[in-house]
């Protein structure tokens, strides 16, 4: 690693050691010719997952959108965004071994609604009633009729 004081490119590490949320190792570097000390970090690269959309379009999969669209889906309902957050990283886990590196639009929309099914079924209808409305109508009719189905077995 090149001294960012003098440029030379050969270094001594002195200590190496994980930062206190083990999310990278912190390395103390001497430099062997100027003898200034340094620091440098070491992180895993997160690899960027692909969402394809509709039209081909790829964008960067992003979990903030993934919690805006629970977070709308759940508007005034009973849930915590504890609940939610824990939903999101479920949907992210699904996502990033699903997937070499993209997945469509579509497949997200079903982990999200699986997670929704689970947590609370008026933001559940909600999500799919937007969601799949131009996509899959007669799906959605079916999803419907099975709810109003274990709805009346309950009772
Ligand atoms: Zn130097």
């Amino acid at each position: 690693m090149r001294c960012p004081f003098c440029h030379y490119l050969d270094t001594k590490v002195l200590d190496s050691r994980p930062t206190e949320d083990g999310q990278a190792i912190r390395r103390r570097r001497e430099c062997l010719e100027c003898h200034r000390r340094f620091t440098s970090y070491e992180r895993v690269e997160e690899i960027p997952v692909w969402v394809v959309k509709k039209d081909g379009r790829r964008e960067a999969f992003d979990r903030a959108k993934i919690l805006r669209g629970l977070l709308t889906a759940c508007e005034k309902r009973p849930i915590s965004l504890e609940a939610l957050e824990e939903a999101v990283d479920r949907v992210e886990r699904n996502v990033r071994d699903a997937t070499s590196g993209e997945i469509a639009t579509r497949s997200i929309g079903e982990l999200v609604m699986q997670e929704l099914r689970e947590l609370d079924e008026v933001a559940y209808v909600r999500f799919a009633s937007v969601y799949r409305q131009f996509t899959d109508l007669e799906g959605f009719r079916q999803e419907l009729e099975r709810m109003i189905h274990a709805h009346r077995s309950q009772d």
